[in-house]
């Protein structure tokens, strides 16, 4: 099997779960963070940097890279380690969510999915046998089944409907994987807000057995208190031996509150994209550095931080590059999210290892909503 997951332990305050993640590219501490580099990129970031500070996973996008350059040069490079020059664990996600969510005209069959190219309208067609070619193809050491992300809000019979095609499209996926000894496959739960929904979706798909178990669908437009209440009904239902991958998810807060209620990754574009308009995760809360306090404010992003950002430039400077949209700018800022989330799941793993982490939690928020903004 390509990927195993270890249990070192459970946290005694929140039940939150200290694991490893071992990969062919290397062993991942659990709960972690996985950056998002849709095009085999993470934006501005070298693979340097991100090393540097302590990525041990990243995400790439799977519809993006068929697209252009297309999953066969990609596959010539020596997969998407050799493409992109990264030896650490990668994670490609499945196609689904971008085909139902950037490309034109779509139309769904039980076959899979027809629609038009974002970038020029070429007719293309994905369904769970090319998701699984493709992702193969890209070789990374996780990849995801081809499934439907339903929309928030939805109907019961319209969620159900996707929910079960979901089910017997991921176990094509399984039948069309031919390299289960170096990539690892994991099922994502669908089923919407429906409780019983979810509850089928989960156990058919850990009944085939998978390495890994996603959760797809959340954080899709609903409230985040909707978002706990789902998986507090369908993490009990994943095998413990197993990780769990709460999609979509990158917000400090959540992530804190994923990882109390047994969710061992993450992934989310959100600290990446708010870093090029300027915005900046910290300790106290959500800071805008565009505002013009900070003109003259030749302090770190972060007093709290000691990322390369904040050991070495002040909020006035990062402002004026941004605001005169120098690359450097977005680069900054870049770096301090990426890595203020690095070290959050840092502290967290910390916290747990020592049954704190509700206290963790209770400091943490404390501060959190001193600054301009907890929401992003
Ligand atoms: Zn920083």
């Amino acid at each position: 099997m390509a990927v195993r997951y270890e249990l070192i332990k459970t946290c005694k305050q929140t039940g939150a779960r200290l694991g490893k993640l071992h990969t062919p590219h290397g062993t991942i501490d659990t709960p972690v963070f996985m950056p998002v580099g849709t095009q085999a990129t993470v934006k501005t970031m070298s693979p340097e940097e991100l090393k540097a500070m302590g990525a041990g996973i990243i995400l790439s996008n799977t519809y993006h890279l068929f697209l252009r350059p297309g999953h066969e040069i990609v596959r010539e490079a020596g997969g998407l380690h050799g493409f992109m020059n990264w030896d650490r664990a990668i994670l490609t996600d499945s196609g689904g969510f971008q085909v139902f969510s950037l490309s034109n005209l779509r139309k769904i069959t039980e076959e899979g999915v027809s629609f038009r190219s974002h970038l020029n309208g070429e007719k293309l067609f994905i369904g769970p046998e090319e998701a699984t070619h493709i992702q193969n193809a890209l070789g990374a050491d996780i990849f995801m089944a081809f499934d439907e992300c339903a929309p928030y809000p939805a109907e019961y019979d319209y969620v159900q409907k996707s929910m079960e095609r979901t089910t017997r499209w991921a176990e094509r996926c399984l039948k069309a994987h031919t390299r289960p000894n170096e990539q690892a496959l994991f099922g994502i739960v669908q089923g919407g807000m429906y409780h019983d929904l979810r509850a089928q979706s989960a156990r058919d798909l850990v009944s085939m057995d998978f390495p890994g178990y996603a959760i797809g669908g959340l954080s899709v437009g609903e409230p985040f208190s909707l978002m706990y209440e789902v998986l507090e009904s369908t993490v009990p239902l994943l095998p413990t031996g197993k990780p769990r991958y709460l999609m979509g998810v990158g917000s400090p807060d959540a992530l804190i509150d994923g990882a109390i209620r047994g969710i061992d990754m993450f992934d989310c574009v959100l600290p990446t994209r708010i870093a090029r308009n300027g915005t900046c995760m910290t300790s106290q809360g959500r800071l805008v550095i565009r505002n013009a306090k900070y003109a003259r404010d030749f302090t770190p992003l972060d007093p709290n931080c000691d990322c390369y950002t904040c050991k070495n430039y002040t909020r006035a400077y990062i402002r004026h590059l941004v605001k005169s949209e120098e690359t450097f700018g977005i680069r900054l800022t870049t770096y301090h999210n990426l890595h203020f989330l690095v070290k959050l799941m840092e502290n967290v793993r910390q916290a747990i290892a020592e049954d704190r982490l509700q206290d963790f939690r209770d400091q943490f928020f404390a501060q959190y909503g001193l600054g301009e903004d907890r929401s992003f």
